[in-house]
């Protein structure tokens, strides 16, 4: 059976599009483990892509570019009558993204209210931007399906793909309009950070539209069970809904919406071929590399991370002159006033830390503010000895995937938090509480001390676990469970 047209719907396209010196539109890439898999699945089926092309540039009417002729990216047999810009004029488009998406839902959906704005103007923004998302996927869901009707697949229903936090209530609007134009359709949603539990959602005024827009679905994925039982705990107090949580489903004006925890992987050979091609980065002395990746962002335990890591020198001063912390920290969301304070912390942080316990030829932090190639990163990843992933929340972590993926020469050790998501699966890791740091000190002594057969073990059943549940199995599963929404499991009745 050939795949149902997919209808993807997310904040960006899969490139951002940028006018090069000739005045022309160009695509530049942003090949992240998402669009690998999913790029491929929507040129196959001869699907959409709708989304904010990453520029206010765009003139009405104006093409968007067909790819190079030596264009490598997995976008690159997407047509571009397969995709649709969706075009916002920059002031509404900065108080959704900058004030709605990142001012209050990033914090809110992360359990930190206190650094959450609540704000009318932001959020109608929000609705507003929404709503012209749901526009111009209801044109794409409109053309596909008489385009099917043309081919005689009177059968097949479109697949339209709502993602993220960035586009909650979207999928009320499609529904509405699509049932009221007899659109054949069937609609589904991801959600790729954590969905926080009823008493933080209530804090947000306008609780109740997120979940009918969220409700709108067919299908709701979130990475985790738990994420799955708090969304159902939040329809069922908030809306009033009935709900099934062994079944995990919730019943909505006589709809039932399927709700299954679909754990995101990364596209695990491609780490294991960077790291088998990546030329060697780091120093080949004896010295070991303790390697964090993140982008700057208060989710990701930065702060606590230096100062566990502070105190690993203080009460273990053997590792001086022996360990150094590489730390990359992408910029992210500098137009946000939080994540400018959180730069300046860590300038000032690491400048202190590494005052204190610098020698002549070596420091003890060394801290990149920007971002590295994904050939760079594998290698990284491949030469260190310990990995610490120790966000305060994370919706998956794919650092922490990825770094178990390159590990394929002598094995390092993971350090992981269980408030990532992906603390929920991977066992064989160190797992360590990030808040306290006396206890990520002594972890990341006991696994810069951890014999090799013990390192060996945990990592050969990390990396078969990531391996089998790879980023195209996500997409599989997801895919399955669309094809599910036909079945006659139903709360209705
Ligand atoms: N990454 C990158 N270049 C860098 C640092 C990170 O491409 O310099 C990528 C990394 O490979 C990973 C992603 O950024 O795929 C981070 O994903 P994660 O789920 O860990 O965190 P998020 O940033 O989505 O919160």
């Amino acid at each position: 059976v050939s795949q149902a047209p997919l209808v993807v719907v997310s904040n960006r396209l899969p490139f951002i599009l940028a006018r090069g010196l000739d005045g022309r539109l160009e695509r530049r890439q942003s090949a992240g483990g998402l669009v690998t898999a999913v790029a491929p699945v929507v040129i196959e089926c001869k699907g959409t892509w709708v989304g904010w092309p990453g520029t206010y540039e765009m003139r009405p009417g104006e093409a968007i570019p067909e790819s190079d002729a030596g264009d490598q990216a997995p976008t690159a047999g997407l047509k571009s009558s397969q995709v649709v810009a969706v075009n916002v004029a920059k002031d509404k488009f900065d108080a959704y993204y900058n004030g709605c998406c990142n001012g209050t839902f990033w914090p809110l959906f992360h359990s930190m209210p206190d650094r959450a704005v609540f704000k009318a103007d932001t959020w109608n923004a929000y609705c507003e931007v929404n709503e012209e998302f749901a526009q111009n996927t209801l044109a794409a869901l409109r053309a596909t399906v008489a385009k099917l009707d043309a081919e005689g697949r009177v059968n097949v229903a479109p697949i339209v793909w709502v993602h993220d936090y960035q586009l909650l209530v979207a999928a009320a609007s499609i529904r509405k309009a699509a049932e009221e134009e007899g659109l054949r359709f069937r609609l589904g949603f991801f959600l790729h950070i954590p969905f926080p539990s009823w008493d933080i959602m209530r804090l947000f005024p306008w609780d109740d539209q997120i979940l009918q827009g969220m409700l709108a679905c067919d299908v709701v994925g979130f990475h985790i069970e738990d994420y799955c039982l708090n969304f159902i705990d939040c329809c069922c107090r908030r809306l009033g809904c009935r709900v099934d949580r062994n079944q995990m489903m919730v019943e909505l004006a006589g709809r039932t919406v399927h709700v299954k925890a679909l754990p995101i992987g990364i596209p695990f050979e491609r780490f294991v071929e960077l790291a088998e091609s990546a030329p060697k980065v780091l120093k080949t002395t004896e010295e070991k590399t303790i390697l964090g990746v993140d982008r700057l962002d208060y989710t990701k335990g930065l702060v606590n991370r230096i100062l566990a890591f502070e105190l690993l020198l203080e009460k273990h001063p053997e590792h001086i002159e022996k360990v150094t912390l590489l730390q990359i920290s992408v910029p992210s969301r500098t137009d946000v006033r939080e994540y400018r304070q959180l730069k300046e912390e860590m300038d000032q942080l690491i400048g202190r830390v590494n005052g204190r316990f610098s020698r002549a030829n070596w420091s003890p932090i060394r801290y990149i503010y920007g971002c590295v190639s994904q050939n760079q990163l594998a290698a990284f990843y491949r030469d260190s000895a310990v990995a610490l992933v120790t966000p305060l929340r994370d919706g998956m972590n794919l650092v922490a995937k990825e770094y178990v993926a390159c590990q394929i020469r002598e094995p390092g050790v993971l350090i992981l938090s269980p408030f990532a998501g992906a603390g929920g699966s991977m066992h064989e890791a160190l797992v360590v509480n990030p808040y306290e740091l006396d206890q990520v000190a002594e972890t990341i002594h006991r696994a810069l001390s951890m014999p090799l057969d013990e390192r060996e073990l945990r990592m050969t059943q990390l990396r078969r676990r990531e391996r089998k549940n790879d980023v195209s199995r996500w997409l599989e599963s997801f895919l399955d469970a669309m094809d599910g929404v036909n079945d006659e499991t139903s709360l209705v009745g």
